[in-house]
């Protein structure tokens, strides 16, 4: 797909296809007016207002609806637009679509209305991609943080790191012509102040990615544990739901299970997986390699060990082999459920809890002493999960980023912040510490899209959904 030419008249459906009571169809482009005037019955005198009349195909009435125009470059796309707005269902929006190819008008391909109202100026990359989060938000959360990065809190933390730099640069290429040792100390204090001022605002913006990549896709639980643990009545209790088979015979769960829920706002991704022991059986073994594959993924892993196994060795082991695997869990969240409690006395328990405490001991692994058996635990376990991620669900004054592009390059921006602060400490010629920084001031236009690079367009604005 390419959606370099902006010169035709684009149209498509801007609701989702399927039954609903209206259907809304767009039209953006020069000739937008001059079409549409050859289907909609009553003539659009004043723009932004509705029209009510009929919709022809030659003397043929297709439907009856409202019609809305606005004039160009008061519209989303800066263009002409106009909106019919018809009764909802497949049939008319497809009609009206012909009709609307047959006079002129082309289909619209994913996130060109978006990608026109970029090229006009009427919005940045950052509002656009923060429209595309808007759209696929799926949580609370993530929706509060998209109208926030919508509403510009990025734009101005970018531009705020754009004047910094350009004093900086200003600071650097006035002396260009004196000699390094000649610069007063005090000057020199304010260059390395704006150096670190600069590289604790990127450095927070990327900080900020992580939590945004939680908010954004959901915080990924995985359910690790020896069969028979209680994986998956764990899982379906997080469910409120039996999609896993629960069974005491071991190796039950082969295939990796995947499902969310909403909870305090924020998405939970709940993966139950096979239990991790060792076997000959071939598909058991694949299960195996399946879940110790997600351990990669994960934001969290929960540990799932039965404390009702009378031998101490036994469950020491389990849960050794298991850890061992877990090195690669990215946020290095381990959370130990000790399961089954309800299986053993107090007196047992204590003795048991007493022994485990040693491998809960380190900040990375925590515990929580549950019976999955009692659907009131799942909630104590959750809210265990979102503990160490309530931050991310409060609604903050500052959002966060979630976009992959914006902090490759944030990254790439800090760089060319330390090589320049390098170079400047190493006394190397000013002109020669100033082409960084350009680079730097370059890469905070191309962040926002001041700076054109055709190539980015299209991978940005295909993942938008048509009509968008
Ligand atoms: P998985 O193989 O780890 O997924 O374990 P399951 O969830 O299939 O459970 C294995 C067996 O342990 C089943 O018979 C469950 O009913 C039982 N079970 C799971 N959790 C508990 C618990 O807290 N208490 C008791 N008494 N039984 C449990």
């Amino acid at each position: 797909m390419t959606i370099a030419d902006n010169k035709t008249t684009i149209c498509a459906l801007c609701t989702p296809p399927g039954l609903g009571s209206v259907s809304i169809v767009r039209i953006s482009g020069d000739n937008a007016l001059t079409i549409s005037e050859k289907i909609f019955s009553k003539k659009l005198k004043k723009p932004r207002y509705f029209y009510y009349g009929q919709f022809l195909n030659g003397k043929t009435m297709i439907d009856e609806g409202l019609c809305v125009f606005f004039n160009k470059p008061h519209s989303f796309t800066g263009e002409d637009v106009i909106e019919y707005h018809l009764h909802g269902g497949k049939q008319v929006s497809t009609e009206i679509l012909k009709i609307l190819e047959n006079k002129g008008a082309v289909i619209a391909s994913p996130g060109e209305f978006s990608y026109r109202a970029y090229m006009n100026g009427k919005i940045d990359l950052l509002k656009a991609e923060a429209i595309s989060d808007i759209i696929n938000s799926d949580s609370q959360a993530s929706l509060s943080n998209s109208i926030m990065n919508y509403s510009g809190n990025f734009n101005k933390k970018f531009n705020n790191i754009k004047d910094l730099s350009i004093e900086l640069l200003a600071e650097i290429e006035s002396r260009v012509d004196f000699p390094e040792e000649d610069i007063p100390l005090i000057e020199n204090k304010k260059i390395y102040n704006l150096f670190d001022k600069i590289e604790l605002k990127l450095k927070s913006i990327i900080q900020s990615y992580d939590k945004g990549v939680v908010l954004k896709n959901g915080l990924r639980v995985l359910i690790l544990g020896p069969p028979n643990a209680g994986k998956s009545t764990m899982f379906n209790s997080f469910l409120e739901n039996e999609k896993a088979i629960v069974s005491n015979e071991p190796g039950t769960t082969r295939d990796t299970l995947e499902y969310s829920i909403l909870y305090n706002g924020l998405k939970l991704i709940f993966l139950d997986t096979a239990g991790i022991r060792s076997t000959t059986n071939k598909i058991e073994k694949i299960g195996i390699d399946k879940a110790l594959k997600e351990v990669e993924f994960a934001d969290l892993v929960l540990l799932i060990n039965d404390i009702s196994i009378k031998d101490n060795k036994i469950i020491e082991n389990n849960i050794k082999s298991i850890l061992k695997k877990l090195k690669k869990v990215p946020r290095g969240t381990i959370i130990l459920v000790n399961n089954k409690i309800d299986l053993i006395d107090e007196k047992n328990l204590k003795e048991k809890l007493d022994f485990l405490k040693s491998f809960a001991s380190n900040e990375k692994v925590q515990s929580i002493n549950i019976s999955a058996l009692d659907s009131n635990n799942s909630n104590e376990v959750m809210n265990k999960i979102v503990s160490g991620f309530s931050n991310i669900a409060e609604s903050n004054p500052e959002s966060v980023m979630t976009n992959e592009r914006q902090k490759n390059l944030t990254t790439n921006a800090l760089e060319a912040l330390y090589k320049a602060k390098e170079l400047y400490t190493r006394k190397v010629p000013l002109e020669i510490v100033s082409i960084d920084i350009r680079s730097l001031l370059n890469i905070m236009s191309e962040i926002t899209g001041e700076i054109s690079n055709n190539d980015i367009y299209d991978v940005i604005f295909a993942k938008f959904c048509i009509g968008k």
